[in-house]
C-alpha cells in the first residue's frame, strides 16, 4: 500500500511537487528527463517505515542522518512526475552513518543523478528552514549564462534586478553563478552550496538553475520570476535596443520598503 494512502500530509506535499512538476514542462525548461525535486519530508512521517534496499552515497552527509526525502528519480520525465510523482520518485531515508540511503516507498525508484547537490544543500542550508531543492533548465535564464561576461560576479544578478521591480522583491539575495562542471558531479554539488550560502537561487552557466526554498511552490516562484527578467532582457536585446533597467535608486527604494537585503558586490 502506498505511504500516501494513509497520510494526508505527504499526499498534499506531493500534491505540489506533481503541480510544480506540471509548470516546469509547460514551461518548456524540462525537456525529457531535465530538471529534478527533492523535498524533506522527514516531518511528515513516523520514522519507522521499513527499507526496501539500501544504496550507499558518494558522499557522506552525517547532518542528515534520519532525515527523509521525496527525491524524482533518474531519467524520469518531468510531465510524468506531474502525473505519477511515486512512480517516477521515491522517498529515501539516510542512513545513521550518513553515507548510505534507505529507500522507503513507494518502489525502487533510482533517485535523479544530482542527488549529490540536493542532499548538499539541504546540509547547508537547513539552518535557515530550507525543505525543498528544485533543479530546471529555464530557456532564457541559461542563454544569459552563455555570455561570459554575465557570470562576472554581480553583473547577472544586477541585471536580472534591475529588468522589473518583482525580481529584486521575490529572489532578495540574488542569483549566484556556478561555472560549467560536470552535471551529477560533486564539483558541481560544491560550488553549489558555496553559493548557495549568500544567495536564493544558482545559475549553473549552460545547463540550468537551482533553487532552494522552504515549500516547492516558493522555490519555483524564484525560478519563474528571475526567468521572466531574463525573457524582458532579450525580447529587449531582439527588439533591437538595450533595455535600461531600474537604476540603484530605484532598487534601494525597494530594498527600503520591502526590507530588503541591501545591494551587495556579488549578488
Ligand atoms: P536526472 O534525470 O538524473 O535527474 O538528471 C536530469 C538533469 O537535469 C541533470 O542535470
Ligand atoms: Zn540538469
Amino acid at each position: 500500500m502506498s505511504l500516501l494512502s494513509t497520510n494526508s500530509l505527504l499526499a498534499a506535499t506531493l500534491a505540489d511537487i506533481a503541480e510544480v512538476a506540471g509548470y516546469l514542462w509547460e514551461k518548456g525548461w524540462a525537456e525529457r528527463n531535465g530538471g529534478n525535486i527533492s523535498v524533506n519530508v522527514t516531518d511528515l512521517l513516523a520514522g519507522n517505515e521499513p527499507a526496501l534496499g539500501t544504496t550507499s552515497l558518494p558522499c557522506c552527509f552525517p547532518s542528515l542522518a534520519g532525515n527523509a526525502f521525496f527525491v524524482t528519480g533518474t531519467g524520469k520525465r518531468m510531465r510524468d512526475v506531474a502525473r505519477r510523482p511515486m512512480e517516477n520518485g521515491a522517498i529515501i531515508r539516510v542512513t545513521p552513518a550518513g553515507d548510505a540511503y534507505e529507500t522507503i516507498a513507494d518502489r525502487l525508484v533510482a533517485p535523479t543523478s544530482e542527488l549529490p547537490s540536493h542532499l548538499a544543500m539541504h546540509d547547508h542550508a537547513r539552518d535557515r528552514g530550507v525543505k525543498v531543492v528544485c533543479h530546471t533548465h529555464p530557456t532564457s535564464l541559461v542563454a544569459l549564462t552563455h555570455r561570459r561576461e554575465f557570470l562576472l560576479p554581480g553583473v547577472l544578478g544586477h541585471l536580472l534586478w534591475s529588468m522589473i521591480p518583482e525580481t529584486r522583491i521575490i529572489v532578495p539575495r540574488g542569483v549566484g553563478i556556478v561555472p560549467y562542471a560536470l552535471p551529477g558531479s560533486r564539483a558541481l554539488a560544491e560550488a553549489t552550496s558555496r553559493e548557495l550560502a549568500s544567495h536564493d537561487v544558482v545559475l549553473w552557466e549552460n545547463h540550468g538553475c537551482l533553487a532552494v526554498g522552504q515549500d516547492i511552490i516558493e522555490a519555483f516562484d524564484m525560478i519563474d520570476t528571475l526567468d521572466k527578467s531574463a525573457a524582458i532582457y532579450l525580447t529587449a536585446r531582439a527588439a533591437g535596443f538595450e533595455p535600461e533597467g531600474l537604476d540603484d535608486e530605484q532598487l534601494d527604494g525597494l530594498a527600503a520598503t520591502f526590507n530588503l537585503p541591501p545591494l551587495v558586490g556579488d549578488s
